[in-house]
């Protein structure tokens, strides 16, 4: 057996890891359902489903048999100009499953990157049309993804400080707190009168990274509504939000909109393999489409559309297809919220809420925000009960994946009612 902790003479450098505070880290051997277990024999409930992305559960067998059966045939090919079955068949789904629409699909491995897709699709469809729409329109507190152009239309803080130099300028409509919907409609109108913005781009109903905040289907509608009848292209990030994790397939469904551009990635191929896509109506398409190759959509990566990936995904599809994954989030809802019942009168948490199966809740700290002293120390506590949890600030959320069994999110509360008094 290897070592659980690399010594620390380990080349790695790990992401949102701060070394000079943390010599080792478990080496994790196996995974199965919602447990990691580790090279020293520990088997830990991922409660945050491996940063969002497992849905079904580590090494879902139909998963684990199309990443198999895939490379016997074939396992990477150029995507400019050479097609695959798996891309073609998955593209063809995802249209069917997708908001009403979206004709196209642009393939990319990263949430960051189908967002900076998203962005390039955007600013190439006005500037072909000759008119002038520079701005991008972004809400308070959201969380795109950590490329430049990503970081830019994202919250700006610490995470973005070193690299202000490349961030471009970006309109910012406020979160629309409870009982503040009106703010945040009212200066969205007040920017599109400017006549410049190129997109609004938003989080469908979770701000993930901002800190699990949350907001009703009724503002998402009336963003798009505003949206549309400015002309504005409205773009949604499901990056996290799709596959289920906010009740329905996509968080938009809920608002019964449907966008111009939509990106998902995270669960796309059940979290196994990394993918994205970002799919479009077709008016976007073609303004790209011209015997002048100068107007060709220019973007690529190397692994665009990789056909390993994109079987992953096509049997992702296919789970959702044949098993009562519907069943199981509905359950898992149930539960999320009987267990969030026993915190919303304990005068040590705030804000305890939900979307879906993304269950949140706030420790009362003095110091609040993502470097508030307390999430650390509250890791530290859930890593010794073996319950994979990652604070953001003094908010902890629980977003497992759907197999999770009673016991195992039993575990995982019991944790964190435990952590209140351990750590105040
Ligand atoms: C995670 C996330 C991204 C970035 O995805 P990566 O695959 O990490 O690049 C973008 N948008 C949202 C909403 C996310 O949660």
């Amino acid at each position: 057996m290897r070592p659980s902790a690399p010594a620390a003479n380990s080349p790695v450098w790990h992401p949102f890891t701060q070394h000079a505070l943390r010599a080792s880290f478990p080496t994790v051997v196996h995974a199965e359902g919602a447990s990691l277990i580790t090279a020293d024999g520990r088997r830990v409930i991922d409660a945050i489903s491996s940063w969002w992305v497992i849905t079904h559960g580590h090494r879902h067998p139909r998963i684990v048999a199309a990443i198999r059966a895939q490379i016997e045939s074939l396992d990477q090919v150029i995507f400019a100009e050479f097609t695959h079955e798996a891309a073609e068949s998955l593209a063809a789904r995802l249209i069917d499953m997708a908001p009403g629409g979206m004709t196209r699909v642009f393939f990319s491995d990263s949430g960051s990157t189908s967002v900076e897709v998203a962005l390039k699709m955007a600013l190439g469809f006005w500037r072909h049309r000759g008119e002038s729409r520079p701005r991008i329109v972004v809400m308070q507190h959201s969380y795109h993804g950590d490329t430049v152009g990503a970081m830019s239309i994202g919250a700006r803080g610490p995470f973005t400080e070193d690299y202000a130099p490349l961030l471009f300028d970006v309109d910012r409509i406020p979160f629309p707190a409870a009982g503040r919907e009106e703010d945040t409609l009212e200066s969205l109108r007040a920017i599109l009168r400017r006549g410049v913005a190129a997109a609004l781009i938003v989080e469908p109903l979770v701000l993930g990274a901002g800190g699990m905040l949350m907001y009703a289907p009724a503002v998402l509608a009336d963003l798009r509504r505003i949206c549309a009848t400015q002309g504005v292209l409205f773009i949604a990030d499901e990056v996290m939000t799709g596959w289920g994790r906010t009740g329905s397939m996509f968080a938009c469904e809920q608002a019964g909109i449907s966008p111009d551009i939509v990106c998902y990635s995270k669960g796309l191929t059940g979290g196994s393999l990394p993918l994205a896509v970002t799919l479009c109506r077709e008016e976007i398409f073609e303004e790209f489409l011209a015997a002048d190759r100068r107007r060709t959509f220019f973007h690529s990566s190397s692994f665009t559309a990789n056909p390993i990936a994109c079987a992953a995904a096509l049997a992702n599809l296919k789970i959702w297809e044949t098993e009562p994954v519907r069943e199981r989030i509905a359950a898992l809802v149930a539960r999320q919220s009987a267990h969030l019942e026993r915190f919303r009168d304990d005068p040590r948490f705030e804000n305890v809420r939900q979307s879906g199966t993304i269950a949140a809740l706030d420790f009362k700290a003095a110091d609040a925000g993502y470097f508030a002293d307390i999430g650390p120390r509250l890791q530290e506590f859930f890593r010794a009960r073996n319950v994979l949890l990652r604070p953001l600030g003094n908010t902890v959320y629980v977003m497992p994946p759907y197999c999770v069994t009673g016991d195992e999110l039993d575990a995982v509360y019991a944790a964190i009612a435990a952590s209140a008094a351990a750590v105040a």
